[in-house]
């Protein structure tokens, strides 16, 4: 059997990876590239996909760089079936339906840019929401910890992941020839002690383990002091009658971010007057599917609400589902606390919250996840000095809190934590969904720890699994060579370079903030030129 990598190969975004046995094709995520404008180019190109010939999908959770690409197949061929947990099948309808309005909403406005610059050709969206209506019928739902056999001589397990509602790692058990070879894809694995979550399950045995890597270099503050870091950017906030905008992820974050504000209002560090608004549709309809499945959430919670009590409300909640709701936050005065998405500011609500309070000093902004390179957040959390929202330079003069703790994946030492159930010694590793930093780190520490045979696959590789055997890849793909050639690019850089130093003058007569987004891309350019050296 063989396995392609089509996403999180050397990247967080777009998981998908392809099997192909002896008697199936099929694909474990499909998830959406999303980042830089060169990584989102990859949601295009369907052809790597052939949907037309995957006899099916297991989905290991909702989130969106797991399972945003769903509807793009079914609009390509895409008709069997995609198996996933029952929250997870619940969060996928509405996460989809959500991002097929977002591709159309942006789709309009660069049609109508495009039509203002004088083209009578119009944008296309990535998918509709047809695509995402038609992609509902064909998820089939399963519970956690019962085997099934989507296909002849193949049998699937989802286990808890301990990282969202639903969320799970998947065993797969595929006969060949006779023999059994088990495969486990982590998925994305949750921290320990994460409010709501289950710890992740351990796993004692696999053959080949792809395992996500997003935090391979790091660990993160106790859940102590983030609880406290947030109850600093309130207080900073309330005492100067400002907002506290918090950008977060609507499945998961906004249901722990909840939480940890209802612990603080127990505690008595949310002051009572202080409104607390919830403005995402789509994280309102979320926070209803944890209502509805209760037995998915971690032992805590379930006595919680056994008594009666319940996590995820507070006295002074507000849910804003109408875009008019929404825009009167904006007009209030005082103090508030607002809660939306996206959890990267790329997209949503969130970006108009940004765009009233990033100037305000005396306003917070709480990020509460990881930020994406490429994104506004991840920019802002950089340090930038103004970021351009809506076609307008915000100068950002607002108190930036970047909360690590809340993070609904383990960190390094949590990773190689979980990795010691593995029994067997001549596991072989697959590390995905992580930045390249990251994952070297992660990739020698488990060398070194270990012993396990690690690689870190290329966007399109082809691995050929075989048990006992090293690991042998098949030939890539051609979409995956390089087609330019290396003589014309560099010195087609080279002269654009100098072409450039010759047009300082003219650099330094451009307005002052966008001399500082020329600067930013041009060190990050130097950055990345960097790393292409060290590589060299
Ligand atoms: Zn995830
Ligand atoms: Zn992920």
């Amino acid at each position: 059997m063989k396995v392609k990598f089509i996403g999180a190969a050397r990247a967080v975004t777009g998981s998908c990876f392809i099997i192909e046995t002896d008697k199936a094709r099929f694909a474990v995520d499909c998830g959406m590239h999303q980042g830089t404008s060169e990584i989102e180019k990859r949601n295009w190109d369907i052809s790597v996909y052939n949907p037309g010939h995957i006899d099916f999908f297991l989905i290991t959770h909702a989130h969106i760089d797991h399972s945003g690409l769903l509807p793009r197949m079914v609009q390509n061929g895409f008709r069997g079936p995609i198996y996933a947990t029952e929250p997870t099948g619940d969060l996928v309808k509405i996460l989809l339906l959500d991002s097929a309005h977002i591709q159309e909403v942006e789709t309009g406005w660069k049609t109508k840019t495009m039509q203002r610059s004088g083209a009578s050709t119009e944008a296309k969206p990535l998918y509709t929401l047809k695509d995402a209506q038609d992609t509902a019928p064909l998820i089939k739902t399963k519970t956690y910890e019962s085997v099934f056999s989507p296909a002849d001589g193949i049998k699937a397990n989802f286990r808890d992941a301990g990282h969202i509602l639903g969320a799970a790692i998947l065993e797969l058990f595929i006969e060949e020839n006779g023999t059994t070879t088990k495969l486990v894809f982590s998925g994305d694995i949750g921290r320990r002690h994460q409010l709501l979550m289950e710890d992740p399950s351990k796993i004692a045995e696999a053959d080949f383990l792809f395992m996500e890597s997003t935090y391979g270099d790091r660990n993160h503050k106790g859940e102590e002091d983030s609880l406290n870091e947030l109850a600093e950017a309130i207080s900073y906030s309330y005492k100067k009658g400002e907002k506290i905008i918090i950008p977060a992820f609507a499945v998961e974050r906004t249901q722990e971010i909840l939480y940890s504000l209802h612990l603080l209002s127990m505690s008595g560090k949310l002051p009572k007057d202080l409104p607390v608004f919830l403005d995402s549709p789509l994280a309102i309809k979320a926070t209803e599917i944890f209502r509805r499945y209760r037995s998915y959430l971690d032992s805590e919670t379930q006595d919680l609400l056994k008594k009666g009590e319940d996590p995820l409300d507070l006295p002074q909640l507000k849910f804003s589902s109408t875009t008019a709701e929404s825009m009167e936050i904006n007009v209030m005065k005082g103090p508030a606390i607002v809660i939306s998405a996206s959890g990267m500011a790329n997209a949503g609500r969130i970006k108009h919250h940004l765009k009233h309070n990033l100037w305000r000093p005396g306003a917070s902004i709480v990020f509460v996840g990881y930020q994406a390179q490429g994104t506004p957040g991840r920019r802002i959390v950089d340090g930038a000095k103004t970021i351009r929202l809506f076609g307008e330079d915000i100068s950002i003069k607002a108190k930036v809190f970047t909360i690590g703790g809340f993070s609904a994946h383990a960190g390094q030492d949590q990773l190689l934590e979980w990795l010691t159930n593995f029994q067997n010694k001549k596991m072989q590793i697959f590390l995905v969904h992580g930045e390249i930093s990251a994952q070297d780190q992660l990739a020698s520490l488990i060398r070194k720890r270990f012993g396990f045979a690690v690689t870190i696959p290329e966007y399109l590789e082809e691995i050929n699994l075989q048990l006992g055997a090293p690991v042998q890849e098949v030939k890539k793909l051609q979409t995956a060579e390089p087609k330019i050639s290396w003589e014309l690019l560099l010195d087609d850089l080279g002269s654009k370079i100098s072409r450039l130093s010759a047009q300082q003058e003219k650099l330094k007569s451009l307005p002052a903030s966008r001399q500082i987004e020329i600067i930013n891309l041009l060190l990050e350019a130097n950055q990345r030129i960097n790393d292409i050296k060290s590589d060299v």
